[in-house]
């Protein structure tokens, strides 16, 4: 397989660390050329550090860190505000002036096509409709994402996304034993990132089990601290063994192909 350029575009670091750390290790592994993208610098995230610009300077400082660990050639950030999250999960009232979700769609996308342009990139990532779990700056990714590769002719774009049905059987089994808190609802996820059936690249990742826990250790403003648990505090303390086992895959989609196409590699089926 000839060497190639792969774009992750990611809302905020840590974003990669849970998504497509496997993948992008991989790549990197296999001698292609791996460029990190965050649009912001994800100064809104949970932190002890007060949100602002000494926690989107510290972020950055772990996403270096995150992409040395994972071998990427490149890291760039956008530099658009992180849009936040209401408590109910939607958009923030209170954002700042250049938040991700306010920009203009073209002029964002521009910004990212010179980079994807000066790569030659072969491929980028973006995400799912959806936005996974609905982050507005997650789908905000998707349409700049999609705009972006269609102004600089990337030839595949994949949705990096996790697979549904596992995660709705797990959550569905779950409540019959288990009360949910309050403010908790797993119907949340029947919308959530993608059903099983759409997915079309399942990437074995196992072997960078190492690299991935890594990625996310380098994150510590987000694992750590807090008034309560971090999704990454709770994934950094999974053994070993059983983190490669539920981390072991790592799920794309792509929407030129038709649907029940089961791929393996990022690059199989590349159009020549
Ligand atoms: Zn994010």
């Amino acid at each position: 397989m000839p060497p190639r350029t792969a774009v992750f575009f990611h809302a905020h670091p840590d974003d990669e660390a849970l998504l497509t750390a496997g993948t992008m290790a991989m790549l990197a592994a296999e001698g292609h050329r791996v460029v990190l993208v965050v649009a912001t610098a994800g100064e809104r995230g949970l932190a002890d550090l007060e949100p602002g610009e000494q926690l989107g300077k510290q972020r950055l400082k772990e996403l270096y860190e995150s992409a040395a660990v994972l071998g990427c050639a490149r890291v760039e950030c956008l530099g658009y505000g992180d849009s936040g999250l209401s408590p109910t999960g939607g958009v923030a009232a209170e954002r700042p002036g250049n938040a991700f979700i306010d920009a203009d769609t073209e002029e964002a996308a521009g910004r990212l096509a010179a980079i994807l342009r000066e790569e030659e990139a072969g491929l980028l990532t973006i995400y799912d409709p959806a936005g996974g779990y609905g982050h507005p700056d997650h789908v905000q990714v998707h349409r700049v994402g999609r705009r972006a590769a269609e102004l600089a002719g990337t030839p595949v774009v994949l949705e990096a996304t996790v697979n549904r049905d596992p995660l709705v059987r797990a959550l569905r089994l779950a409540g019959r034993f288990y009360r949910f808190p309050p403010d908790f609802d797993p119907r949340v996820f029947e919308s959530a990132y993608t059903p099983g059936a759409e997915i079309t690249h399942r990437v074995n990742v196992r072997r960078y089990a190492r690299q991935k826990r890594a990625s996310m250790a380098a994150h510590a403003s987000q694992a750590a601290g807090g008034d309560g648990e971090r999704t990454l505090a709770v994934m950094l303390r999974i053994p070993g063994p059983l983190y490669r086992l539920v981390f072991g895959t790592e799920w794309f989609v792509r929407r030129d192909l038709p649907p029940g196409t089961r791929l393996r590699h990022p690059f199989d089926a590349f159009p020549s």
